[in-house]
């Protein structure tokens, strides 16, 4: 039976999910809540994309992200089931349960996520009765044919979210560079794998490009194909996280694309249309630091490990077949 205190929008829809999500399948045990409460949270969500709109529907996702991220810890399963406060918990088994189903959703895709839902739901050996998370996991893994253990370890059994630190430079000719890093807000998760939704616009264009963050500290290059002047991060809230966007400083002084600049571990070296056979960098003293001489000369991005560099300013002279290029990067310790 689900007691309403008023009769909006949000908590009908709520309410109304529990049918399924508390009635049909029940929680096999007061750990697994999340499988009741994020459910019904989610059935919110998706009643407000289907009856109210997209907007409405963002909405709700960025708020559940803004209290999700209040908390440097918790996780989606109940561990302590003696503390009704901590069990009933709105932002770790209403809310990062709800934000987890999404993210699901954007792992999975629509057709996965949903069948498994429906299969999870008509499943003989569940309804009318009652189910712990394991059996969605696999109702999930059945359909997708994935291991989601790692998945429900980070999101689920574990704690936290990640930081997204972007640092983002325009290229010649429609490309932009990305650097990408992440630092979590509880040591028992070290890295979230990520596929990251970025939005581009610029020159009267709007679109969306797709990253996948596998690894700390990644650089990609994206063709986009026009001048990009605002770089959005996850616009349609598919993740648990906070970011931070920034604009590399352009110090490139000739045709030189260094990125990201300031640098922290690694330096990327892009220049347009030319191979670069050697470079040389130097500090601001004019002490040569450190000499690469590249094999096989390239025009791809060239890689350089400047972690064992003081931090300040230092200058680069890469050498092509036909020329010499100068410029200037930064080497400063993480923000
Ligand atoms: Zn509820």
């Amino acid at each position: 039976m689900s007691s309403m205190s008023n009769l909006g929008f949000d908590l009908m829809a709520h309410e109304l999910a529990h049918q399924w999500f508390g009635d049909k399948i029940t929680c096999g045990s007061w750990a697994d809540l999340w499988l009741n409460e994020g459910w019904a949270t989610y059935a919110n969500g998706i009643a407000r994309e289907m009856v109210q709109g997209k907007p409405q529907f963002i909405d709700f996702l960025k708020t559940c992200n803004e209290r999700i991220t209040r908390n440097t810890d918790g996780a989606v399963f109940a561990y302590d089931t003696n503390n009704v406060n901590n069990l009933f918990f709105g932002d770790m088994r209403y809310r990062k349960g709800a934000k987890v189903l999404h993210l699901l959703r954007w792992e999975l895709g629509d057709d996965v996520f949903f069948n498994a839902t429906r299969n999870y739901m008509a499943n003989a050996a569940l309804c009318y009765g009652f189910a712990h998370t394991v059996d969605f996991k696999e109702a999930l893994e059945l359909e997708s044919g994935q291991d989601l253990t790692d998945f429900f370890d980070r999101y689920i059994y574990k704690e936290g979210w990640p930081t997204i630190t972007t640092e983002w430079h325009r290229l010649p000719a429609g490309k932009v560079t990305l650097a990408i890093s992440q630092v979590t807000s509880h040591p028992s998760v070290s890295f979230f794998p990520l596929k990251i939704e970025y939005r581009a616009k610029g020159e009267n264009k709007d679109t969306l490009f797709i990253v996948d963050h596998s690894m700390g500290n990644q650089n990609a290059i994206v063709d986009l194909g026009f001048k990009v002047e605002e770089l959005y991060f996850d616009p349609n809230f598919w993740l648990i996280s906070k970011d931070i966007m920034v604009e590399g400083l352009h110090l490139d002084l000739t045709g030189i694309t260094l990125f990201p600049n300031p640098a922290h571990h690694t330096l990327n070296i892009y220049v347009e249309d030319e191979k670069v056979n050697e470079l040389f960098i130097y500090d601001v003293q004019g002490r040569l630091i450190l000499e690469e001489q590249i094999n096989t000369p390239t025009n791809n991005i060239i890689p350089i490990d400047v972690s064992s560099l003081a931090n300040g300013l230092y200058t680069i002279k890469v050498n092509t077949e036909d020329k010499s290029l100068l410029s200037k990067f930064i080497k400063s310790a993480l923000p």
